[in-house]
């Protein structure tokens, strides 16, 4: 089955190799390969082969391609970097910190005080707040 592409997009290039990239991994529906920023040594991307920008549009089971490839390169990296810890991160949208419109998941080994700024010190909600979002959220999956 052919993947839906964008002739603008990075990814879609690097996936058509068009552009080179330190690949790690390949099969049927994704692509792994090291980001060329990488926040930490083994800093590495899980990208769907199809060109879908985000996660509410890639196919669920794309999606699952996608976290299964992210799954192994970060135990690639675990095992072999031994980091203080991994975070896995996929980013939707330019206020989420996207920059690239192609749906992939960050695989970013952990180094003490590395400054990575993904942590957050958490601070109890105000629960009636709570309650009404969720409200509005369990509305929007019914
Ligand atoms: P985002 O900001 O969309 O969550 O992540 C995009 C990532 O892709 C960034 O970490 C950036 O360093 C990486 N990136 C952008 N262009 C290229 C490229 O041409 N090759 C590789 N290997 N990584 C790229
Ligand atoms: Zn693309």
């Amino acid at each position: 089955m052919s993947h839906p592409t964008d002739p603008n997009c990075i990814f879609c290039k690097i996936v058509a190799g068009q552009i080179p990239c330190f690949k790690l991994l390949e099969d049927h529906e994704t692509i792994a390969f090291m980001d060329v920023n990488p926040v930490n040594p083994g800093h590495a991307l899980a990208v769907a082969k199809g060109h879908w920008p985000t996660v509410d549009v890639i196919p669920p089971d794309m999606l699952g391609a996608v976290a299964r490839s992210a799954q192994r390169v970060a135990q690639a990296v675990m095992k072999e970097l031994r980091p203080v810890g991994v975070n896995l991160l996929q980013a939707n949208g330019a206020g989420a910190g996207q920059s690239v419109a192609h749906l992939h998941i960050h695989v970013m080994p952990r180094r003490p005080n590395d400054d990575v700024m993904l942590n957050w010190q958490p601070k109890p909600g105000d629960k009636a707040e709570i309650e009404v979002i969720y409200k509005r959220l369990k509305a929007a999956l019914a």
